[in-house]
């Protein structure tokens, strides 16, 4: 039976394809831009002035000053350079961190946002942004943080290293397995949800091997497009809300953080939202649980907290946070399961379920 739901597709402009970073130029055209400002890492600035030179002379300069976690003083410091430069739209071109700063000039200006993703991590296609200020990470929804334009480039993702290639593809997937089970879910997120892990099933283990292999990069970069795009549509429970705990509070890598917790977190809810991810677990081999920590275990994931220097003494405190704010979950949250799931996790043992 068809359950009750309510769904608006999203007005972002997606152009998928080999080769198709070459449309940034006239996508910015499209947008009735004329003085672009192309947005990296300090890590990836020489694709980011190759793409400037790439795009002529619609672009007006590079600002290769993103970070992690979207510090406000450094967005203040990259919308004066947009100023200074008179430009009229951002081209994001690198992951989460880059799309962060593109999101937070377009927050405070609305200047239109072309999007070259270069990681799975999702951002592109989500209204969220998370900003950092005086330590503290908050986090926004608005309609204006949305990238208009989307450029996914399999070729774009050739050099993102193994190691981050496979915990940038399970983070993705943690979007789409939540998204199963998620309250406002609907027949589209499921479906795209159910397509992105099955995109990464057959990618990662070819990308392990074979990082330029351009059947796999392509399939996974569709993965990442599916799942981010759930992830900005129905809402988010304990996998994300442990990820943003450790990250905050402990300094723990993103994409790793959710690497290693998503066969646990999944795990965890298994038998609570059991037939919203049946057809997830029949993908990793029927237990979701011990099927995911397998499929991450020989891809070359990490699998236990403890190698990211999170000390035995500090998951206390870590399943204190964790449960603070009563959020919904499939299954109920007590502090004693949750200090359990972390220890599991700090060990790298193979969950159960
Ligand atoms: P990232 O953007 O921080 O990138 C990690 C490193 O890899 C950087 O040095 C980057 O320059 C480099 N890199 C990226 N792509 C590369 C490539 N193709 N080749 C070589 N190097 C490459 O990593 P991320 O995991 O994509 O993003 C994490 C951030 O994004 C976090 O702050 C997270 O909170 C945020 N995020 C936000 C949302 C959202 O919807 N708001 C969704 C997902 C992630």
């Amino acid at each position: 039976m068809i359950r009750r739901f309510s769904y608006a597709g999203s007005p972002a402009q997606i152009v998928f394809g080999a080769g198709s970073r070459n449309s940034v130029a006239e996508w910015i055209g499209k947008a009735g831009c004329r003085r672009a400002l192309v947005l990296s890492t300090p890590h990836q600035r020489a694709d980011a002035e190759a793409l400037a030179v790439e795009i002529g002379p619609l672009a007006c300069g590079v600002f290769a000053g993103a970070v992690m976690h979207t510090p406000v003083d450094v967005t203040e410091t990259a919308m004066k350079v947009a100023a200074d430069m008179r430009a009229d739209c951002v081209v994001s071109l690198g992951g989460g961190s880059t799309i962060g700063l593109g999101k937070a000039i377009a927050y405070r200006t609305d200047l239109p946002q072309i999007v070259v993703p270069t990681t799975y991590a999702g951002s592109e296609v989500t209204p969220i942004l998370g900003q950092t200020e005086a330590g503290r990470k908050t986090t926004v929804r608005d309609a204006k943080i949305l990238p208009e334009i989307v450029i996914y480039d399999p070729t774009m993702t050739y050099g993102l290293p193994v190691s981050l290639s496979v915990t940038s593809g399970l983070n993705a997937m943690a979007h789409a397995i939540e998204a199963l089970y998620a309250r406002d879910r609907n027949p589209i997120s499921s479906l795209m949800a159910l397509e992105g892990l099955s995109a990464f099933k057959r990618s990662l283990p070819v990308i392990a091997e074979s990082p330029e292999d351009a059947d796999a990069r392509g399939d996974a970069l569709y993965g990442a497009w599916l799942c981010g795009s759930v992830l900005g549509t129905v809402g988010m429970a304990l996998h994300h809300k442990i990820c943003h705990t450790l990250g905050g509070s402990f300094d723990l890598p993103h994409a790793e953080t959710h690497a290693v917790m998503l066969p646990h977190t999944a795990a965890f809810n298994a038998a609570a939202a059991a037939p919203e991810l049946a057809a997830a677990a029949a993908i990793f081999g029927g237990s979701l649980g011990g099927g995911l920590w397998d499929f991450a275990r020989a891809i070359g994931a990490p699998l236990s907290l403890k190698q990211f220097g999170l000390r035995e003494e500090d998951l206390d405190r870590a399943a204190g946070i964790a449960v603070e704010n009563p959020y919904w979950n499939p299954r109920p949250i007590d502090r004693d399961s949750i200090r359990q799931l972390l220890q599991d996790v700090w060990q790298g043992q193979r969950p159960a379920g």
